[in-house]
């Protein structure tokens, strides 16, 4: 460690044990955990940074935005998951820059010196220069609190539908707009409409939520790009016959607290989420390297950087090119084999051996459509419907980290299956509600103020409202 840890930081045991090398790893995903894991007992001091306290799995990120699991389903504390591992340590903070030069690794509250760093920060939502006027009216997935934002919009929709006696509004209200139809496009708009025809359908008195509008939108010709054309077309069909309509060739110009505008339609739309797009964590500029256009870093093909053989980085931040000469692409399977890479290349290092060159072993890919359909591809083969989707029942399953995580889960899917009920439909206040846009405050007063008095039913419009200068239907 370097003179910046405070004192309390060396009483705590972050100092550093002369003689014995530092590993530090950024990052407590997929990548990086599974570094940590595989230096479990090797004569290395490990310190993990994330600027969370859980490892999160993101491929059910889904599932808590629309209802299906709560949050502790799908995250785990690092500090757990490591618990049996003595050599490694856990720092919850935020990094801001890498000093390559001195080797030092800087966070928000202290700085780290390291022998061999591995830097896998993964990706962050990508508004492609609309960030700051889109990203509060269409919520990302890449975060728990996005999942969390996006369930309680989706559930709340329903509520306010259920009270207003204005159509127009109604039909706003139950109309939800996808924007991008990569998979985790395509799991929102499935599971959505799983939501309003299956489940809400039996819970709402006044509201047919059956009639509920699931829009999925892309500016490619495709959903699924990445997949081979007969499963982007088989998604596609499925998609539509379970009712989800999809426009595909179609760029969204403008979102605003109304709804969506695509080329020269407008679709109102209270709900609107963003999966078109993701880019590198930033970290990646601080290494003062070659990237690519999305802000991976370029790696040598033992996953070091190329003027750096003490700085790995792995996961989504990686840019490392298969034999053909593409990217590997941003998948679970490939972090998790890097980072078992890494670790082992780093005992080869301690050893006194040369690096490996890292193999990726295609595992394959899959993504749901709903409650019991799926497309999966494994090698060249593909399967689809409900064969596919009891693979990916069973894969998700196995890779969840933690024996809880997996029984809970199993048993919040059984009864979804069994009973068509989602059992999170919890709407929890968000930081991100407070500080809703003016507009979309604006909107929330649009609702009607209905009295339900003696039998008798008063309907005050908005209009009549602001005359009398009263509040409109807040929470
Ligand atoms: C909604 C969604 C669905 C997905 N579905 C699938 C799927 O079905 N199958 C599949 O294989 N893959 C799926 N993926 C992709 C998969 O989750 C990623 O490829 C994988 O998580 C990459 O692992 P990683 O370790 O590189 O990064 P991540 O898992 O993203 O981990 C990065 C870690 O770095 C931390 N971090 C970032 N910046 C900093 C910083 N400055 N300081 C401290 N900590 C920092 C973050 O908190 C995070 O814990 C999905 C991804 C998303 C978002």
């Amino acid at each position: 460690m370097t003179q910046d840890v405070d004192v309390a930081d060396r009483e705590r045991g972050l100092e550093r044990d002369e003689g014995r090398k530092v590993v530090v790893i950024i990052g407590g995903g997929f990548g990086g955990l599974n570094v940590a894991k595989r230096l479990r007992g090797v004569d290395v001091d490990v310190y993990l940074i994330d600027r969370h306290n859980y490892h999160l799995f993101q491929p059910l990120l889904y599932q808590v935005a629309t209802a299906g699991l709560g949050v502790e389903d799908i995250a785990s504390p690092i500090r757990t998951i490591l618990r049996r591992h003595k050599n490694a340590k856990v720092i919850m903070g935020e990094v801001t820059d890498i000093d390559r030069k001195q080797r030092l690794v800087h966070f928000d509250h202290g700085t780290v010196e390291y022998d061999y760093l591995v830097v896998a920060a993964g990706m962050e939502t990508n508004y492609f220069g609309n960030k700051e006027s889109w990203e509060k009216l269409a919520p990302g997935l890449k975060t728990l609190n996005d999942a969390v934002e996006c369930r309680r919009r989706i559930l709340r929709v329903f509520e306010r539908a259920e009270w207003t006696q204005d159509d127009e509004w109604a039909r706003a209200l139950l109309t939800f707009v996808i924007i991008g139809a990569g998979p985790t496009g395509v799991e929102m708009a499935g599971a959505i409409r799983d939501i309003a025809h299956e489940v809400m359908v039996r819970d709402f008195r006044n509201i047919d939520s059956s009639k509920a509008k699931v829009i999925l939108i892309d500016a490619g010709p495709a959903v699924l790009a990445g997949y081979e054309a007969r499963t982007s077309e088989r998604a596609r069909q499925d998609l539509e016959e379970m009712g989800v309509e999809v426009r595909l060739n179609s760029m969204v110009e403008e979102i605003t607290a109304e709804g969506v505008r695509v080329g020269e339609e407008f679709i109102r739309a209270e709900t609107v989420i963003w999966a078109a797009g993701v880019r590198a964590s930033g970290l990646g500029e601080s290494l003062d390297t070659e990237l690519d256009r999305l802000g991976r870093v370029i790696v040598n093909e033992d996953l070091t950087v190329p003027d750096d053989d003490r700085v790995f980085i792995i996961g989504d931040l990686a840019h490392f090119e298969d034999p053909r000469g593409e990217p590997l692409p941003g998948l679970a399977p490939v972090a998790i084999q890097q980072g078992h890479h890494v670790a082992y290349n780093i005992r080869y290092a301690l050893r006194g051996e040369r690096y490996r060159p890292f193999e990726y072993n295609d595992k394959g890919k899959m993504a749901t459509l709903g409650r019991a359909r799926a497309v999966a591809e494994f090698q060249d083969r593909q399967f689809f419907g409900f064969f596919a989707w009891f693979l990916w029942l069973f894969v998700h399953l196995l890779f969840l980290i933690g024996f809880r995580n997996r029984v809970f889960v199993m048993l919040d899917w059984f009864y979804a299956y069994v009973g068509m009920r989602r059992s999170a439909r919890l709407i929890m206040k968000t930081p991100q509600e407070v500080q809703e846009p003016p507009e979309r405050a604006r909107l929330e007063e649009e609702i009607d103020q209905i009295s339900l008095i003696a039998g008798q039913t008063k309907v005050e419009q908005p209009a009549e409202r602001r005359r009398s200068g009263g509040q409109g239907g807040g929470e």
